[in-house]
């Protein structure tokens, strides 16, 4: 039986591809190729089609025998998704019933979820737990914990059982090299700070020094992307022991400030970086730090990357070796 990745050639969703391979499991990846590189995906049989194309999603069913399916597949930019909501409920909450409503008709009954911890919004307390409110403060996370509940009621009218796994701030590169983060355009705060190290960028801004926080700047739950793939290995492997639908956060329970962030990164690329203080950014909470002892008892999870200056390292290695990112390999 296969297990099948929705945005497998993204920058998650190719980690949870490799992590499968080396599991040794039968792969059928679908992407649009929207954010996604051809060259990302390094196991399993690719299809490039859209979630919301219901006979291109029949054809995916129809030819493979799939038991699981992991689902990325979704647009994930905070700041467009306040511009352009619309865009991410078609994309996101549509492409997701299109997929469940295939996976019922399939008999399809096992999902994992790639959720975030945008679905808290400001948190009532650190770390943030799975029981803790859900008020998303952004069009983003609304769409993401509108998947969820999708999923819950999917569970309770046709038995199909889902673990949605809220991950916090996702960095990082595959040890081998071959896959890491590429975005266009980037947003995220450590390949930004590393593209400056390259001389790719003058600077990195900083967004708001005048945090309720030690050093001012924002503080974040940084997790390396190996380890969150590690993760939906896991929970596929619960569900096929008929395990109930469940929720976890992914972090490693450790904050790192904005400033820290950037220290750490000169002294693992020996490069200087330029930082300049700028506004704060719409929608950025303080402080967001994982209770991740749910995932860790129940899914036997254990982060093994957790240094932060190692996370940023394989980072690093993955942009110099691929300045342009997967630019430089291929077309797409
Ligand atoms: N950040 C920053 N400059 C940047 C990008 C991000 O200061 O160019 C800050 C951002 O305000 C947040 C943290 O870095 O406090 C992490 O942001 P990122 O976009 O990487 O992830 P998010 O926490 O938004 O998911």
């Amino acid at each position: 039986m296969a297990v099948l990745v929705t945005g497998g050639a993204g920058y998650i969703g190719s980690h949870a591809v490799a992590s499968l391979k080396e599991r040794g499991e039968e792969i059928v990846v679908v992407d649009n190729l929207e954010q996604g590189h051809r060259a990302a995906v390094t196991g399993g049989k690719l299809y490039v089609g859209d979630l919301r194309d219901k006979d291109f999603l029949e054809t995916v069913f129809k030819e493979n025998s799939i038991d699981a399916v992991i689902h990325f597949a979704a647009n994930s930019l905070v700041g467009e998704s306040m511009q352009n909501p619309g865009k991410y409920y078609h994309n996101n909450v549509y492409g997701t019933l299109c997929l469940l409503e295939k996976m019922i008709e399939h008999n399809v009954l096992k999902i994992v979820f790639s959720s975030t911890a945008a679905t808290y919004g400001e948190p009532e307390n650190v770390p943030i737990d799975e029981y803790d409110r859900t008020l998303p403060t952004n069009a983003y996370g609304e769409t993401k914990l509108a998947m969820e509940k999708m999923m819950k009621w999917f569970d309770v009218a046709h038995g199909l059982k889902f673990v949605s796994l809220r991950y916090f701030n996702a960095a990082g590169a595959h040890e081998s090299g071959l896959i890491g983060e590429d975005h266009n355009p980037e947003s995220h705060l450590i390949p930004i700070v590393l593209q400056a190290a390259l001389g790719q960028r003058p600077h990195i801004s900083v967004f708001g020094e005048d945090y309720d926080t030690e050093d001012g700047t924002c503080i974040r739950d940084y997790i390396h992307v190996s380890d969150l793939a590690d993760a939906h290995v896991l929970a596929v492997e619960r569900l096929r022991t008929g395990a109930d639908s469940s929720i976890y956060n992914l972090g490693n329970g450790q904050g790192f400030s904005v400033k820290q962030v950037i220290d750490i990164a000169r002294l693992v690329t020996e490069r200087e970086i330029k930082a300049v203080i700028e506004p704060r950014r719409s929608g950025d909470p303080a402080v967001l730090v994982a209770a991740s002892n749910r995932a860790r008892s129940e899914l036997g999870w254990n982060p093994k990357r957790n240094k932060l200056e190692d996370i940023i390292r394989s980072a690093w290695n993955w942009h110099v070796a691929n300045p342009q990112g997967y630019k430089g390999k291929t077309q797409e």
